[in-house]
């Protein structure tokens, strides 16, 4: 059936409920390149703002599915389980879950992301490891899944075709923070790996796209329901992300962090926390693949396989097969900030948002879809919240290629950082707030 573009765009701005056909003229229009970028943000943004009835997401997200090729690996014994996340700063714990769950002789099919408005994405911190390709054929990918267990890739113009392009279009448009559209966004992926389960870590606080826990639990339900009506089991984790996780932020230097903490090899501070979550999600993905009784029992299993070196023996494996022979030479930044406190305080609070947008401004992430980014840019954090300070102590090293983009990056960062003068006294919320499994 024929539309014309710009009357749907008309009738979502009204707040008007698509028909499947409506949405299939769009979504598949705009994957062949029929319907133009500058129609399809316009639609993005009136979705933003009127959203979606349950009936158009659920269309949406199979529509978007079908676009490409959707795998079926029933063939296989083994559970096939993945994790994704709505995304955050400084969120690397794919690098070390997925061979801590694919050592364990569970297939772990991802197709993940680049990076999102100002949230990392695991695809950019993966092709810092030189050779690494994220770019598998169809062929490659189900092979890997076979004979190995663990592959990861991108989307492509034959896998989730329609994510992939509107991911980026997203990505510059402000077009990000949508419930239906990030629903149906992770969603056709997931339901295109031919997944039995999946981990999802929905994260809220202000470096989140969720704001607040509770919009972080209504948008796991809707996950979830999506999942589990499409034969998928779902466990949901809601965890915080009102400051960056770990202790770095940046594509180069978070693979750095994560080898460091598979190989053990030095465990500077933060790292606690980005090993914390990676073993939590594994937990949930080792019980969701049918390997522990409780996602206790799998938290214990992952943590023996990340410390007797299994896991990090699996990811060289991983990295080999998708071209990466070396995991030496990380790509290195020309120059380096520092930030020191200019005066003692106490850290009560981080605007994360904007330490990502700092992190962009540093090269980490894309302005515009044709953007090339900066492997090795990123911010070094020494002090996180609840942190008191001296005047002259170290905050944060901020790292890019280019020194003027270091002072644009320096100027957002300090802005994000909420100094007190008196240390207040305050519960953190926990790293993993509640779980919805
Ligand atoms: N991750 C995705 O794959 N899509 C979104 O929209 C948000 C996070």
């Amino acid at each position: 059936m024929s539309f014309i573009p710009a009357e749907l765009v008309k009738k979502k701005k009204r707040g008007q409920a698509h028909s499947r056909d409506e949405l299939e003229f769009l979504i598949r229009g705009y994957a062949r390149g029929e319907v133009p970028d500058y129609q399809m943000s316009a639609w993005l943004m009136a979705v933003c703002f009127q959203g979606m009835t349950p009936e158009e997401t659920a269309d949406l997200t199979l529509i978007m599915r079908d676009s490409g090729k959707v795998f079926d690996f029933s063939y296989l014994p083994e559970k096939k389980i993945d994790k994704h996340s709505t995304g955050g700063v400084g969120d690397k714990t794919t690098l070390i879950l997925a061979p801590i769950v694919g050592s364990l002789g569970i297939k772990v099919p991802m197709i993940a992301g680049r990076g999102l408005g100002h949230t990392g994405g695991t695809l950019d911190k993966l092709v810092s490891l030189n050779g690494f390709r994220v770019d598998l054929s169809e062929e490659e990918f189900r092979r890997q899944v076979e004979d190995f267990g663990a592959a990861i890739m991108g989307q492509t113009d034959h896998i989730c075709p329609a994510d992939k392009k509107l991911y980026a279009l997203r990505d510059v448009t402000g077009t990000v923070d949508s419930f239906p559209l990030i629903c149906a966004s992770i969603m056709s992926k997931k339901m295109a790996e031919g997944l039995d389960g999946l981990v999802l870590d929905v994260k809220f606080g202000s470096g989140a796209f969720m704001k607040t826990q509770a919009q972080a639990v209504a948008l796991a339900q809707l996950l979830r329901s999506t999942g589990e009506k499409n034969g998928i089991r779902v466990a949901a984790l809601i965890t915080d992300m009102n400051q960056p996780l770990g202790r770095y932020a940046g594509n180069a230097l978070e693979v750095q962090e994560c080898l460091d903490i598979l190989r053990q090899s030095q465990d500077l501070p933060f790292y606690d926390e980005t090993r914390e979550l990676s073993l939590k999600l594994a937990g949930y993905m080792i019980w969701l693949g049918d390997k522990a009784n409780t996602p206790e029992q799998g938290y214990q299993m992952a943590k023996a396989q990340l410390l007797s070196g299994q896991a990090f023996k699996y990811f060289v494996e991983l990295c080999r097969r998708q071209g990466c022979a070396s995991m030496e030479n990380l790509p290195a930044a020309k120059h380096v900030l520092e930030i020191t406190a200019e005066l003692e305080g106490y850290l009560s609070a981080m605007d994360t948002e904007k330490i990502g947008l700092a992190a962009i401004e540093l090269g980490v992430g894309r302005r515009t879809t044709t953007d090339s980014i900066d492997l090795a840019a990123g911010i070094e954090f020494f002090c996180k919240v609840g942190h008191t300070v001296r005047r002259g102590q170290m905050i944060a090293k901020l790292y890019a290629e280019d020194r003027q983009k270091l002072f644009a990056g320096e100027q957002l960062f300090k802005e994000a950082l909420l100094w007190q003068e008196h240390v207040e006294k305050r519960d953190h919320p926990p790293l993993v707030a509640e779980v919805l499994a």
